[in-house]
């Protein structure tokens, strides 16, 4: 049994906005709890990149890179509003709450990088890309016009390594160690199941499980959740996304726990239907609890995706959060999702080419999810044998009857567009983030993500399916990351950031590093307003 425990602030997960909360709260003087359910520091966190998405950013600016709120405001309400959208309103098409969440991110996102960088908690410096350039990486979304900033948004950890590679674990260390400093009292291994209301309503306590027996921690100022999505909740998933998702890549530990605490609290609930997707391949993600990632951009280039007609239904390498939104669309004829599995087809050249090929395994090398025949009618019948075995995962889906023909007639047309350099169904290649991360494995190639296909086989087939990286519904907050409840009232004492609450960028993922720079950017508003008071 633990000691009753009262502090300024409690912080309830310890992953991207978490440590950002208990490091502003310490930083701006308070006593601070961290709450953690895992063993270990960092959740999905750990596991990511560690990129995070700043408009505006002090980088920025102080190369003379100019990125006026008016149209970065409408780049991202255009992409996460699409449904509403317009222009030429004054709250771009939104209601007012979703436009002032907008305008609050524009404007405080780089105030909050700056304050964990001046006081040591996270130093950061622009995201490099792969080939080197010193403003990183292009945008996702570089070709729309609203976006006048095609680069130097993405922040990374500055570790002092001025390669490009994963930074989630250095995310981790920087913010931990810095709440060691600040002697921030941490519990690990402790799961918040509820929390507790004064007489007038306001949160002032969270109650945990913990190996030791329940703790009990008294919040003065407030409690602010960060306990990452519901991405691990089969039921919950089913419940609200717009289509099955086969592969979680965030921790097991995103079970939705704020979820129905929020809901036990009368708390409004936005963008439910929402996740950051992506694609697996379907026989890893139906095959394990955890997938390690997403197909960020699939490998190799005489490569393309196609349904069980063998018909080309999306850009294979356009952006994951756009491309597996393919998954659920719905086939009225056939009353089926069109979509539920796709099949990634390939030759040869790229199953034996060295290079960033997960989930494909090592070069020339087949592992169980990948099927081999030696001509396209011989991969039909293998592929159709494989989905007969996974009837069960797909709702039925089995090839159509003319699929062996179909793809013979997709490849040929992929083929012409590869030797033309110019992909007329799906704009293949067409946007800069789609060739910077592309190995050629072919020379002279007009287009470097499309190659023709050898002209005889063996060829080779995955199945895809659909995936995210966690949900990004849940409670709502406002533009100071109080939670509100069904009439739109801030819940006292109650704060939110992160996966576990109604992302302030709805659909979208604007570009790498959104989710954690929404993560970091209303955890330290929610510290802020919390020590405020
Ligand atoms: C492979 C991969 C790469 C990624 N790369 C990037 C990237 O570069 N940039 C980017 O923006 N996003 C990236 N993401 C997504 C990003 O990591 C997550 O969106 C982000 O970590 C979510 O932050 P969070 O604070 O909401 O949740 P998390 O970081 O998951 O932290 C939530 C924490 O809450 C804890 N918790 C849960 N329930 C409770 C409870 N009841 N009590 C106490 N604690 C609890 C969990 O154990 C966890 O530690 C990536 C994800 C993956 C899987």
């Amino acid at each position: 049994m633990h000691l009753p425990v009262e502090v300024d602030v409690v912080v309830v997960g310890a992953g991207a906005g978490g440590l950002v909360a208990a490091a502003t709260a310490a930083g701006c003087g308070a006593s601070v709890t961290l709450v953690e359910r895992a063993c270990e520091l960092g959740g999905t966190a750990t596991v990511s990149i560690g990129e995070f998405w700043v408009p505006n950013n002090v980088h920025l600016r102080r190369l003379g890179i100019d990125d006026p709120e008016a149209d970065c405001l409408a780049l991202m309400a255009r992409l996460s509003y699409p449904d509403t959208y317009v222009a030429e309103s004054a709250t771009l098409g939104l209601t007012q709450l979703q436009y002032e969440l907008l305008r609050t991110y524009y404007h405080r996102a780089s105030e909050a990088a700056e304050y964990l960088d001046q006081i040591g908690a996270l130093h950061s410096r622009i995201s490099p890309a792969a080939y080197g350039d010193p403003l990183g990486h292009p945008e996702y979304h570089s070709d729309l016009s609203e976006n006048r900033v095609p680069q130097g948004r993405h922040l990374i950890v500055d570790d002092g390594d001025p390669a490009f590679g994963l930074r989630g674990q250095a995310y981790v260390r920087q913010l931990s160690d810095y709440l060691a400093r600040m002697g921030v009292s941490i519990r690990t291994g402790c799961r918040v199941r509820q929390v507790e209301r004064d007489g007038t309503g306001r949160v002032v306590a969270v109650l945990a499980d913990s190996p030791d027996g329940p703790l009990h921690v008294t919040a003065r100022r407030g409690v602010i959740f960060a306990t990452g999505g519901f991405g691990h909740d089969r039921n919950a998933r089913e419940t609200f996304l717009p289509g099955p998702v086969d592969g979680v890549a965030a921790v097991e530990t995103a079970t939705g726990d704020f979820l129905r605490i929020g809901q036990g609290l009368g708390a409004a609930l936005a963008n439910m239907t929402s996740a950051y997707l992506g694609n697996a391949a379907f026989e890893l993600a139906i095959s394990q609890p955890r997938i390690p990632a997403l197909i960020h951009f699939p490998f190799g280039d005489s490569m393309m995706w196609v349904d069980t007609n063998g018909r080309r239904v999306v850009n294979e390498k356009g952006v994951f959060n756009d491309r597996a939104r393919a998954h659920f669309d719905w086939d009225a004829t056939g009353r089926r999702r069109a979509n539920r599995v796709l099949i990634q087809v390939f030759d040869r050249v790229v199953l034996d080419a060295p290079g960033a090929r997960y989930p494909l395994g090592p070069p020339g090398e087949l592992p169980s999810h990948v099927i081999a025949g030696d001509s396209w009618p011989e991969l039909a019948v293998r592929v159709d044998e494989r989905l007969a075995q996974l009837t069960a995962n797909t709702g039925g889906a089995r090839l159509g009857p003319d699929f062996a023909d179909q793809i013979a007639a997709s490849v040929r047309r992929f083929d012409a567009f590869a030797c033309e350099g110019v992909d007329l169904d799906f704009g293949r290649g067409g946007t800069p983030i789609q060739t910077c991360y592309e190995q050629s494995l072919h020379a002279g190639l007009r287009n470097p993500t499309m190659a023709p296909f050898t002209a005889s086989g063996p060829y080779y087939a995955m199945l895809i399916g659909p995936a995210m990286f966690d949900t990004s519904g849940g409670p709502a907050i406002d533009t100071s990351s109080r939670v509100l409840d069904v009439s739109g009232s801030p819940i006292e004492g109650l704060f939110g950031t992160g996966g576990c609450i109604a992302s302030p960028g709805g659909a979208a993922y604007w570009s790498g590093g959104a989710p954690i720079g929404l993560a970091l950017t209303f955890g330290y508003i929610a510290a802020r307003t919390a020590t405020a008071g």
